[in-house]
């Protein structure tokens, strides 16, 4: 059988040791005789997998104390009104939220944002095309924001901070959905640090959100209570019932990259995934990348072939090589090729061979 590898955005690749684990333990989780999907969240072996879960994430991202965990539900969207809903309450109405505007993702957050608060744009992209983040010096900040929002990763244009965002006394809230845990991060440099869960984490459902302790208590009355953070937190992620079995699934991703060497091992191991493929982009006129070479994301590589009318064949031919999901983003085009933790350099490998000997035939 030919050997797959899957370059989706998300929901994406999840390490194969886990998926095996998941099925080993699927009917019964250590000698309970149940499967995690029909325990009690309550239970005590749930609260050890939740428990386990919560503190290898900590350690995995070095989340100082004065830091809560939660985990939510509603995707790293519902955070777009979540955040707000818990953040504005700590400035007087109407409130003002700062963006730097990166592509897509932020796009949306800023169209949530304006149904709670003012919302400013303190930099973009100069040409309206989003294949940078606007060099820092260029931001305009506003001191009274009740935060500023950054999205250090855009999925679908392939745009990342290389750096920590800076804003002085205004909370940043970050958006790293589709990096996080692929590498090394100053979490005290953010009020709040969210994610989706279906790239690097495990299953689509689960939500992480890392908040500073004095920004918890300042939810809008509109804020429904299974979306404060403060009761949320509170309850340790049980106010309601959670996404037990993503959670499960979570965990054994974070015990897995444990097992990598953690997050700076694998950040030398993604530095190295993206540069075999960008330097083969590079190197060839037959494809190319657009984003500035100091933003490009080392996790969603998006790129074109000369000849967009190749682009079915080379859908078709990279299927047969056992090459999925690499078709672009409908609002991008072209090719984007999805390099989270759990694909291994094998894959990044097979890709190049494989665009190698694309290019030779049609170039
Ligand atoms: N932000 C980023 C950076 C994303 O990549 C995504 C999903 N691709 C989202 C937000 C939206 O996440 P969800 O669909 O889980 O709400």
């Amino acid at each position: 059988m030919t050997q797959i590898y899957n370059f989706s955005a998300g929901p994406a690749v999840l390490p194969k040791e886990v998926l095996q684990q998941a099925a080993a333990e699927m009917l019964d989780w250590h000698g309970s005789g149940m499967s995690v999907m029909e325990m009690s969240h309550r239970g005590a072996e749930f609260m050890s997998i939740l428990e386990t879960a919560l503190a290898d994430l900590r350690e995995l991202l070095a989340v100082p104390d004065n830091y809560k965990i939660l985990f939510m539900q509603g995707g790293a969207l519902a955070e777009n009104a979540i955040i707000p809903m818990n953040l504005v309450g700590r400035k007087p109405q109407p409130a003002t939220i700062d963006f730097v505007h990166t592509g897509s993702w932020t796009a949306k957050s800023i169209n949530e944002a304006k149904k709670y608060a003012n919302v400013r744009i303190a930099a973009a992209a100069p040409d309206g095309r989003f294949h940078a983040v606007p060099k820092r010096a260029g931001w305009n900040l506003h001191r009274d924001a009740a935060y500023l929002h950054v999205c250090t990763n855009e999925t679908i244009d392939g745009v990342e901070y290389h750096f920590n965002p800076d804003a002085g006394d205004v909370p940043i809230v970050a958006d790293m959905s589709s990096h996080i845990l692929s590498r090394v991060i100053d979490v005290a440099k953010y009020g709040v640090i969210f994610a989706g869960a279906q790239k690097n984490i495990g299953p689509a459902g689960l939500t992480i959100v890392i908040v500073r302790e004095d920004l918890l208590g300042h939810a809008l009355p509109c804020c429904p209570s299974a979306f404060d953070w403060k009761i949320v937190a509170e309850h340790g992620s049980m106010y309601n019932t959670p996404p037990t079995y993503a959670i499960y699934i979570a965990g054994l991703v974070f015990q897995w990259l444990k097992r990598q060497g953690g997050v700076a091992a694998m950040e030398q191991r993604n530095i190295a995934k993206a540069s075999l493929l960008y330097d083969y982009l590079d190197a060839s006129a037959f494809y190319r990348n657009e984003i500035a070479k100091d933003s490009r994301s080392r996790m969603n590589v998006p790129f074109f072939l000369r000849d967009e009318s190749l682009n079915e064949a080379f859908l078709v031919g990279a299927k047969a090589h056992g090459l999925l999901q690499l078709k672009g983003h409908k609002s991008v085009g072209g090719m984007r090729a999805s390099l989270y933790n759990a694909m291994p350099i094998e894959g990044v490998q097979a890709l190049v061979d494989y665009l190698k000997e694309f290019e030779q035939k049609y170039g």
